[in-house]
C-alpha cells in the first residue's frame, strides 16, 4: 500500500517537474501537479462517502491506485457483512420458524421481569397479546399468588403447576431458567391430561384409604376389648392377638399417612392459614418426642433452642405434622443415650427449623432418594419402628405448600440433621437475638 503511495506521488512530481521545465517554471509545475493529485484523491474519498451514504448495497464505485485497493477491501467487508447478516435472518427465520411450531409456551423475560419476547404457544396459553404486552411485567399477566411467590423468590429448582389465566380448567407447568447476568427463559407446558391422571389416581387412593379406615378400627377395637381380658386368652392365642393388633395398628398409621398425603396433594389451597406461634407449637413436639422415646423405652438427652422471633404464616396443622415427622424419625433411628435437638432461628434468608441427631445416620446414595413414598433405607428397621416409608413424602409436600425446602445432610453412623427453609415472607419479625435454650 505504501509503496503505491510513494509511487503515485513520485509519478505526480516528475510529470509536475517535467512540466516546470516545459513551462520554465519547476516550482508551479510541481504545485500544479500534486493539486491535481490532491483534487483526483477528494474526487475518489467524494464517490466513496456518495456511495456509502446513497446505497451501499449497489456496486462500489470503481477506485483507481492506492484508492482502488482501499475500494476494492471495502467491498469485500461489505460483501461478507451482506454474507453472515443473510446467514444470520435465515437462522433467526429457521428459528423462529420452530418456535411456533413448538407445542411449549417460550417467554423471554429482561432483568426487570419484563416481556421481550414469546411465540405462538405461550401466546395460546398465557393469552400474551403482541402489541400490548410488549415491555409489560411478567407479574401484571399472570397474577396468581402462587406464581407471584414463585417468580420472586427465585428458586426455580422445581416447577411450578397453575391453572391458565385464560381457562381454569387448563393446567399447566411453568418452568423458569435463569440466563445470562439476569435474565429469565420461562417454559409453559399443558399438562391438563397428565394433571388428570393425577387427580384421578390422587383419589382413588383417598377412597380406598378412605374405605379401608371404618373396618380397620372396628378390627382394632375388638381387638383391644379381646386383649383386656386377659383370663380368656391365653399362651399362642394371646401372642397371636397381639401381633394382629400391632399389624392393625401400622396399617392404621398407613392409611392415616396415605389419606394425609393425598389431601395435601389434591388441595392445592393451605389450609386454615395463620400465624403459627412456635413458641407453642415446638415445646408440644419436644413433649411428644419425649413420650415417643419412653414408648420406645429410650433414655435421649431431647432439647430444644428457640430464636426470636419465632412466628410463621401457614396452617398449623401440618406444620405440626411436618415437625413431628422429623422428630419422631430422630427418636426411632437415635439409639439409646443418643442426643437430639430442636432448633429454629431467623436470618436475613428466612426461618429456620432443624432436627439434629446423633443416630444412625443415613449413606450418601440414599439422600437424593429419602422423600419418595415408600422409599426406605432399611426396610427390617424402619419396619419395625413402626414406620410407614411416607412420613418423609408427607414432610415435603407440607413444606412445598409453605414455599419451604428440606435440606438432608448425614453421615452413616454419625447422626443426620433434617432442616425446613421458610422463605423471608413467611417468618413474622426481624431477627432480634439468638437462639435460647429449653
Ligand atoms: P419411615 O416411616 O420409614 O420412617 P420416612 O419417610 O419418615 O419413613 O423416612 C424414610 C427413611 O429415611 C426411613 O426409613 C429411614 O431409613 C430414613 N430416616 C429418616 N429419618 C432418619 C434419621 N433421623 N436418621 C436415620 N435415618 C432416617
Amino acid at each position: 500500500m505504501l509503496f503505491f503511495y510513494f509511487r503515485s506521488i513520485l509519478l505526480c512530481l516528475l510529470v509536475g517537474a517535467l512540466l516546470g521545465i516545459l513551462f520554465n517554471s519547476l516550482a508551479w509545475g510541481v504545485v500544479l501537479a500534486l493539486g491535481s493529485l490532491l483534487g483526483w484523491h477528494y474526487h475518489q474519498i467524494y464517490l466513496l462517502s456518495h456511495w456509502l451514504e446513497q446505497n451501499p448495497d449497489s456496486e462500489i464505485p470503481e477506485g483507481l491506485g492506492a484508492l482502488g485497493n482501499i475500494f476494492d477491501d471495502i467491498y469485500l467487508l461489505q460483501k461478507r457483512h451482506a454474507q453472515s447478516q443473510a446467514q444470520l435472518k435465515a437462522i433467526l427465520r429457521r428459528m423462529q420458524k420452530s418456535s411456533t411450531a413448538l407445542k411449549e409456551g417460550v417467554v423471554m423475560l429482561n432483568a426487570q421481569g419484563n416481556l421481550d419476547w414469546w411465540n405462538t404457544a405461550a401466546k395460546r396459553l398465557l393469552g400474551l397479546k403482541r402489541s400490548q404486552d410488549q415491555g409489560n411485567a411478567i407479574t401484571n399477566l399472570v397474577r396468581h399468588p402462587r406464581f407471584l411467590r414463585y417468580f420472586l423468590n427465585r428458586n426455580y429448582t422445581d416447577p411450578l403447576k397453575l391453572p391458565s389465566p385464560l381457562d381454569r380448567n387448563i393446567s399447566l407447568e411453568i418452568s423458569i431458567t435463569e440466563i445470562g447476568k439476569n435474565d429469565r427463559l420461562l417454559i409453559v407446558r399443558d399438562i391438563t391430561l397428565l394433571h388428570k391422571l393425577e387427580i384421578m389416581r390422587q383419589d382413588f387412593i383417598g377412597n380406598v384409604s378412605h374405605e379401608i379406615k371404618t373396618p380397620l378400627t372396628v378390627i382394632q377395637g375388638y381387638l383391644e376389648a379381646f386383649l383386656e381380658q386377659t383370663t380368656l386368652l391365653q399362651g399362642p392365642m394371646k401372642k397371636g392377638m397381639e401381633e394382629m393388633l400391632y399389624q392393625a395398628k401400622r396399617m392404621d398409621n398407613l392409611v392415616n399417612d396415605l389419606l394425609m398425603l393425598s389431601r395435601l396433594e389434591i388441595d392445592n389451597q393451605r389450609e386454615n392459614e395463620t400465624q403459627i406461634d412456635l413458641h407453642q407449637l415446638l415445646p408440644n413436639i419436644q413433649k411428644d418426642a419425649k413420650d415417643l422415646a419412653q414408648q420406645l423405652n429410650k433414655r435421649q438427652e431431647i432439647s430444644l433452642n428457640i430464636g426470636h422471633p419465632a412466628k410463621i404464616m401457614g396452617s398449623e396443622k401440618e406444620i405440626f405434622s411436618a415437625f413431628l415427622n422429623l422428630a419422631y424419625n430422630a427418636v426411632k433411628y437415635t439409639p439409646n443415650g443418643g442426643k437430639i435437638e430442636f432448633r429454629w432461628w431467623i436470618d436475613k434468608n428466612g426461618g429456620h427449623f432443624s432436627v439434629i441427631d446423633d443416630g444412625i445416620g443415613i449413606a450418601s446414595q440414599h439422600l437424593a432418594r429419602l422423600t419418595e413414598r415408600f422409599y426406605r433405607v432399611d426396610n427390617s428397621r424402619s419396619t419395625a419402628s413402626g414406620g410407614t416409608g411416607l412420613g418423609l413424602a408427607i414432610v415435603k409436600h407440607v413444606l412445598l405448600r409453605h414455599d419451604a425446602s428440606l435440606e438432608i445432610h448425614s453421615r452413616l453412623g454419625k447422626g443426620s440433621t433434617f432442616s425446613c427453609h421458610f422463605p423471608s415472607q413467611l417468618p413474622i419479625g426481624q431477627v432480634q437475638s439468638g437462639p435460647k435454650k429449653t
